[in-house]
């Protein structure tokens, strides 16, 4: 064996015992004035969890500098971006009944931006194999056009155009936050390159995401919706991982997977109805870097978004970081309500006619 290809083998043993993390300060000045369940405290929750999963495991950190206004254009049009702008202006405020902005929204919500496409170059550029985004405020549910859901820059969706950017041919993001990341299919239902698979509670806000929803003109088959019924649980997200989201990811075979990380599907969550626990995100988490790494390029990155219930945050958050540095979970089998596969039957139905792997 030459130097070389041991040196670069090496690298390689090295990088899948690395995780990258994301992290800034300016995330704990974006703070509503009031109570509210968006909260900074959501974060020190998460970061407990990273802690825990670490231990002594190495990391490398990446800053988290202010996204470029191209790579927001990327992703949100310029009306968008000069109405935020305008929002943001120092003082608190609100943009909808969810929505708050605050002094230090402006810097948290660009650094947050900024580090999550920092995140993406990172592994496009084999730098990092995985990767976990600890940001606030979440992204998926804003728009092209606006702001909503506590979100105001999509964040996931800005990290995917800069992996495209990096050289990424094909981006894939798995939302399992409860709620549908209408932000970030917004973004990609036209573009090929992005799949965009989300699994949420059905019916819940902000009410799109229905299994029908398969993306539009280039983009139709790269949308897989997957409504899940309230009360799911770990055998109900087994299942629609073995029929659907992996065979999905897999077909599609992206360069890079991303994964919109919320933990709002928990069972302990306050603002929806499912009942998943820990050890199901580290079995997603699992299959998931099973599927990148079948792919041959091991590249899985999370970024933070819901998750309410700073305990499940913590305990959910270490059980993600923990798979994605190699601990095995299995995903849950068992029986499942023959509404919850109806519901699948419906998603696959959609997709077959344009996803050979689902037929
Ligand atoms: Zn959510």
């Amino acid at each position: 064996m030459s130097d070389d290809v041991r040196a670069r083998q090496c690298s390689r043993m090295i990088a899948s015992k690395t995780i990258a993390i994301v992290d800034d300060e300016s995330f704990d000045a974006h703070r509503a004035p009031r109570k509210h369940v968006e909260c900074p405290e959501r974060l020190d929750a998460a970061r407990s969890g990273v802690a825990r999963a670490l231990g002594s495991a190495p990391r490398t950190t990446i800053a988290a500098r202010e996204v470029r206004e191209d790579e927001i254009l990327r992703v949100h049009s310029r009306e968008h971006l000069r109405a935020l702008e305008g929002a943001l202006r120092g003082s608190f405020g609100s943009i909808d009944a969810d929505t708050y902005v605050a002094p230090g929204s402006r810097t948290a919500a660009w650094r947050a931006a900024g580090g999550a496409a920092e995140l993406a170059r990172a592994l496009v550029e084999d730098r990092a194999r995985r990767g976990f985004a600890l940001l606030r405020p979440p992204g998926h549910h804003a728009e092209r056009d606006r702001a909503m859901g506590f979100c105001l820059l999509n964040n996931v969706a800005i990290a995917a155009a800069a992996a495209l950017d990096a050289g990424a041919q094909r981006v894939a993001i798995v939302d399992w936050d409860v709620h549908h990341g209408n932000g970030t299919q917004d973004a990609f239902e036209s573009d090929p390159r992005v799949m965009f698979v989300s699994l949420h509670q059905w019916p819940l806000y902000p009410g799109t995401g229905a299994p029908g929803e398969i993306g539009r003109g280039a983009g139709v088959g790269t949308t897989a919706n997957l409504a899940m019924p309230p009360g799911s649980g770990p055998e109900e997200y087994g299942q629609a991982f073995r029929r659907v989201v992996l065979p999905l990811v897999s077909g599609f075979a992206p360069d890079l997977v991303l994964v919109s990380a919320g933990y709002d599907a928990h069972a302990s969550d306050p603002l929806a109805s499912m009942r998943l626990d820990a050890a199901s995100y580290g079995a997603m988490a699992t299959a998931l870097v099973d599927v990148a790494e079948q792919l041959g390029h091991g590249r899985v990155g999370f970024v933070l978004e819901g998750g309410y219930d700073l305990d499940a945050l913590e305990s959910s958050v270490e059980a993600t970081v923990r798979a994605a540095l190699g601990a095995r979970v299995a995903l849950p089998e068992g029986r499942t309500s023959g509404t919850s596969q109806a519901a699948l039957d419906h998603t696959i139905r959609a997709l077959a006619p344009h996803r050979p792997e689902l037929r």
